[in-house]
């Protein structure tokens, strides 16, 4: 081997290894980041590195092998095993991702937390939902057992929750204010299903109608639209989980039971605020 073999296979190294440290502090956060890339890889990308995963250094080798002593008809061997490939990734990839599957390596499970541990019941959550959790009204919750561990927690009306959080109640969303003056709208008295919810919420809040003065693009709630627009992933969120996720990691942090807290002051800074279900109509004279 000459200097420039030395040079190719050193440079794949190091390229290699800078990949590596690049990359570390990001795969290090949990173990589908390490595993899967945080779930972030397009298809086609996923399609090259199980290509390349298929393929050892030797497959090459073993392929002209067989080709050379048994004739070009073996090559079936190889297209064969793409079809079922194929078929396979189309019948079971649902399934692995429904059984949480992240990698065939066997994996020393984590100990399962002590119930009460994490939560100690403080119900900050319960407070500061609107009324999508049950358990603030009618105690209702949920608990599930795990090995021999049981846990419980607050049961949610899902189809409460995601009218608030998919931007059907006007008590958290301004924008609705801003475009429907005189709607009136109460979640705590709707008793629809999670899917029912979504029907409502989301050809109300990005579908389109035609461009006003007041909504320029069109959108039938142009601020809806806008944060749908700006997230990361298609979906949006309105209400933003003020109390199941934000007042508990509020109160967790002030109760000093996170070791990593937010910088800059407390997770909630400002006094919270909930809008009228009745929107004002300055037009007719209504509730102001
Ligand atoms: S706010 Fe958090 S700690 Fe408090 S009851 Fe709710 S889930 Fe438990
Ligand atoms: S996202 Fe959380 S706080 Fe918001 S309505 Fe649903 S359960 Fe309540």
């Amino acid at each position: 081997m000459g200097y420039l073999d030395y040079s190719i296979i050193a440079f794949y190294l190091l390229f290699a290894l800078g990949i590596g440290i690049y990359f570390s502090r990001r795969a290090s956060r949990s173990s589908e980041d390490y595993f899967l890339g945080g779930r972030s890889f397009p298809w086609w990308m996923i399609a090259f590195s199980m290509a390349a995963t298929s393929f050892a250094s030797d497959t090459p080798l073993v392929v002209t092998e067989i080709t050379r002593r048994d004739g070009l008809q073996r090559i079936w061997w190889v297209f064969v095993a793409v079809l079922t490939l194929i078929v396979g990734i189309f019948l079971f990839s649902r399934l692995w991702r429904r059984a949480a599957i992240i990698t065939d390596a066997e994996l020393e499970p984590d100990p399962l937390v002590e119930p009460e541990s994490i939560c100690d019941r403080c119900m900050a959550c319960v407070q500061g939902c609107p009324d999508a959790i049950p358990h603030r009204t009618e105690g209702r919750t949920v608990s599930i057992q795990i090995e021999d561990k049981t846990y419980e927690w607050a049961d949610v009306h899902m189809g409460r929750c995601t009218l608030c959080y998919h931007g059907g109640d006007p008590r958290v969303s301004p924008f609705i204010h801003k475009t429907f003056p005189g709607y009136e709208f109460d979640v705590r008295k709707q008793d629809i299903s999670e899917e029912a919810a979504y029907k409502l919420c989301w050809p109300f809040s990005l579908g389109k109608w035609r461009p006003t003065e007041e909504d320029p693009s069109g959108y039938i709630v142009e601020g809806h639209a806008r944060i749908q627009q700006w997230g990361g992933d298609g979906s949006y969120g309105i209400e933003g989980s003020r109390g199941c996720m934000r007042s508990c990691f509020d109160h967790r942090e002030q109760s000093g039971r996170i070791e990593q807290t937010f910088e800059n002051g407390p997770f909630i800074k400002r006094p919270r605020w909930l809008l009228s279900h009745r929107v004002p109509n300055p037009g007719t004279g209504g509730e102001t």
